[in-house]
């Protein structure tokens, strides 16, 4: 992997491929919920598409943050990014409120979406019903995701399940204002996540650091035993000998992402048998988790003992992406008439 940002040429290799657009919350380093979820996707995206990837801060700042605390995470996040595999060289890699030009699309989007379609939104009425005061940003943020993506005209967007309705507003956005202003945005198509809804250690709630459920694909191997053994399992087993239930068991679905395959049907074999304890099972589990991220965490390491690699990253990206996101910007000006300096002025320039 480059250490910097964008190089030479890349305009030439994204020519043809389709755009990817996704992002994520800036919650400091990423889990493994995060990675099996979407990090794990992006890396192989890139070979097939050209991808932006954001982090969203602008969306996190829509819930419960510390200011104090918001570039740190931010930044542990890029990290986490660049330690997987995601390659500056391939993608552009960027911090939403680097490029104004978010905030500036949803406004215009604000014109064109009916109040009732934010209101019906899972996720709105879950988040909401947990507030006092509900601030407007929590309501407008699937206007801000369809500003997001559609800025980029991206025509493919990796999502979890969760995130299904609100990429079907994204698409319905973008044909309510193709339908005012003319033709510019295309429907995103969701790729979906091959993972599915990955549970935290708890086993009931999705991963998420929130939920304090989370093993984090850089904590060192102690860390990780510390914190898998901590994990949920079949309830019905009490004793060691008792039979195990794999299928209801929450570690041994993160044995099928972490563990070799030909491993798998021994771990089965001896949870329903009651020959091997869950303590144990969960032992192997960590190691594996480790195992599979021992580069990404020397990777991280290297990252975060020169940070000026992973700005010069952020900074790059930013660039390209504002790049992209002033074309769409001034189509969206041409196209909705707020071109004044024409009027005024006919080689005027727009922005
Ligand atoms: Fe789960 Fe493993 Fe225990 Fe079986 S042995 S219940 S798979 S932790």
């Amino acid at each position: 992997m480059a250490e910097q940002g964008a190089g030479e040429g890349r305009e030439d290799r994204a020519e043809g491929r389709g755009r990817v657009f996704s992002g994520m919350q800036p919650s400091g380093e990423a889990h493994i919920g995060n990675y099996l979820g979407a990090l794990r996707q992006w890396v192989e995206l890139q070979e097939r598409y050209e991808c932006f990837f954001c982090i969203v801060d602008e969306h996190a700042i829509t819930g419960e943050f510390t200011p104090a605390e918001l570039p740190e995470r931010v930044f542990d996040l890029a990290v986490s990014f660049l330690a997987v595999g995601l390659d500056p060289e391939r993608s552009t890699i960027f911090v939403q409120s680097d490029v104004a030009e978010h905030v500036r699309l949803a406004w215009i989007f604000n014109s064109v979406t009916p109040v009732g379609d934010l209101e019906r939104m899972t996720q709105y009425k879950d988040k909401s019903s947990r507030r006092e005061s509900v601030p407007a940003g929590l309501l407008n943020y699937p206007i801000l995701q369809a500003a997001d993506i559609l800025l980029y005209r991206a025509g493919h967007v990796p999502v979890g399940e969760d995130q299904i309705q609100h990429l079907e507003l994204a698409r319905e956005i973008a044909r309510r204002w193709n339908g005012r202003f003319g033709d510019l945005f295309p429907e995103p198509e969701a790729i979906l996540s091959p993972a599915g809804r990955i549970l935290g250690l708890d086993g009931a709630a999705k991963m998420s650091k929130s939920m304090g459920n989370t093993v984090g694909i850089l904590d060192e191997p102690e860390a990780i035993q510390a914190r898998v053994r901590t994990a949920v399992t079949d309830p019905q087993r009490i004793r060691r000998d008792d039979p195990g239930r794999p299928e209801v068991c929450n570690v041994f679905t993160l044995h099928q992402h972490f563990t070799p395959a030909e491993q798998i049907p021994d771990i089965a074999a001896q949870c329903r048998g009651g020959t091997r304890g869950c303590v144990e099972c969960k032992q192997i589990l960590a190691e594996h988790i480790g195992d599979h991220f021992a580069e990404a965490r020397a990777r991280a390491s290297e990252l975060k003992a020169h940070p000026d690699r992973v700005l010069a990253v952020l900074d790059a990206g930013a660039e390209r992406a504002r790049r992209e996101a002033r074309k769409t910007m001034d189509a969206v000006r041409e196209q909705m008439g707020m071109v004044w300096r024409k009027r005024l002025q006919p080689t005027g320039d727009l922005r």
